[in-house]
């Protein structure tokens, strides 16, 4: 996970853990929407809020809680091979 700062934070960066390869790019910058909020804990890692939802073909659904990513029951994360 990476937090890319410019002065406040813009964005947390990282690989989907549910396979599919796409970097994830959630923005932290208040004056964008959607934004979530990245709390770094005494070990900086970081608790990310609300969870996360892929949109693409992933259907990962998880939440990053001091930097662990903690999945959500809905959340089908094995990566599927199946074509459309
Ligand atoms: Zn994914």
């Amino acid at each position: 996970m990476t937090i890319v700062r410019d002065g406040v934070d813009k964005w947390a960066c990282f690989h989907c853990p549910g396979g599919c390869g796409e970097t994830i790019k959630l923005s932290l910058s208040n004056n964008r929407k959607p934004k979530w909020t990245a709390v770094p804990d005494w070990l900086k890692r970081p608790t990310i809020s609300p969870s996360v939802r892929q949109t693409n073909e992933c259907p990962c659904h998880f939440w990053i809680r001091q930097g662990r990513v903690d999945w959500c029951k809905d959340s089908r994360r094995s990566p599927s091979r199946t074509t459309k």
